[in-house]
């Protein structure tokens, strides 16, 4: 395992932000995570699991060692009447994966296409959109310990999956390094149109996942900014879930908030992109650090924001959310300092 000493992370990370690391690791075999854990072992030093970067805002440098997972494979893992059982390894890019699982015949995935990242980060925040989240067709997952070296799979239970929300994110962040994910793509598949922005596109059409696919990628290529041309993490914040009294309150006093109810609580989801906006912050720059102007919920670097100048934008945010409407919104990056 090569190490190289104070690397830039500025092309690893879709911010885009200037940081840098005392030292980084690419992670790429067996032997590799074998040595990055006697290099463990020796260095009384702080780690980071790396993927791809797009879920991470870097306040400040990294004092440690940044591990990059670069594990590479894909297969057909099993079979049986009714399910596919797909594999990927942690270091696959999760687009390109989704788009390979459609190329094969398989559905259960299109929903998820377009989302940035690598397929070991995928159920770190069990990611979701357009109705769908990776837990719905998880099956399991293979982690390698860095501080013993075990491995262990994990079931789709033992994950804890929640709204943006895993096991690995509030217990194990940087401890368990996701190697492999396994999916159970059902032969049948059940389709999942009925998102606002997809109903539409998809009035009329005779349904497939590579057509289902083509209209997620259309709209997000629509709604969200691409990091190519400006640094940005996705959504900024999560989507406040509120008490329903609560909700009525806030509803009684502003009639256009949305509301979502929850099918497994009494909680009603609102939109915290729809707060921002109301709030006035929608394109709103202070120096390169922003707020996108095609969507509220994105923080953007408009070329050399450092990643403390991001922050600051999104405290400000924070603060005018919780004094307009009472709520205190969460990040959903991770912010390392
Ligand atoms: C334009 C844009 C749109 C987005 N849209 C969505 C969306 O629709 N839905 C959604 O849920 N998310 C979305 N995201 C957020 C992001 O793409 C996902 O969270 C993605 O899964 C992050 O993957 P990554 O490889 O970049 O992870 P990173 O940012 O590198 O890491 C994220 C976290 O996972 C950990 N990690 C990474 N790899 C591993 C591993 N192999 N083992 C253990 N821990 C690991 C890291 O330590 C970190 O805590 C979007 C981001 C962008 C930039």
């Amino acid at each position: 395992m090569e190490i190289i000493k104070n690397a830039s992370l500025q092309c690893l990370n879709t911010f885009g932000v200037d940081a840098s690391a005392k030292y980084l690791s690419h992670i790429r075999n067996l032997q590799d995570i074998e040595a990055l854990f006697e290099w463990k072992a020796k260095n009384d030093l702080p780690n980071l699991i790396l993927g791809g970067g797009s879920n991470l805002l870097f306040k400040s440098d990294y004092q440690g060692l940044v591990a990059k997972v670069d594990l590479l494979g894909k297969d057909i893992a099993n079979e049986d009447d009714e399910a596919v059982y797909v594999s990927a390894a942690g270091g696959e890019n999760w687009h390109e994966f989704v788009i390979w699982t459609i190329q094969q015949g398989f559905a259960g995935l299109e929903n998820l296409s377009l989302i940035p990242g690598c397929v070991g980060a995928a159920p770190i925040q069990n990611i979701g959109a357009y109705g769908v989240e990776l837990s719905d067709t998880f099956h399991s997952l293979q982690t390698v310990n860095l501080e013993n070296g075990e491995i262990q799979e994990f079931d789709k239970e033992h994950c804890q999956f929640g709204y943006r929300e895993s096991f690995f994110k509030s217990q194990t962040l940087d401890k368990l390094l996701i190697t492999s994910v396994t999916f159970r793509l059902a032969k049948k598949p059940e389709w999942h149109v009925n998102y606002a922005g997809l109903r539409e596109a998809l009035a009329g059409e005779m349904l497939s996942a590579d057509i289902i696919s083509k209209a997620v990628i259309e709209e997000r290529q629509r709604k969200l900014p691409d990091p190519a041309n400006i640094g940005n993490a996705g959504s900024f914040f999560k989507n406040p879930v509120l008490k329903v009294k609560d909700w009525e309150v806030l509803k009684a006093a502003h009639e256009s908030l949305p509301g979502f109810p929850q099918s497994h609580n009494d909680n009603v989801k609102t939109s915290a992109g729809w707060l921002i906006d109301q709030a006035g912050w929608r394109g709103f720059r202070a120096g390169d650090a922003g707020v996108s102007d095609k969507h509220a919920l994105v923080l953007v670097n408009h070329a050399n924001a450092s990643g403390a100048e991001l922050w600051q934008v999104a405290e400000d945010i924070m603060a005018s959310i919780e004094d307009k409407f009472g709520i205190r919104l969460e990040p959903e990056p991770r912010v390392i300092s």
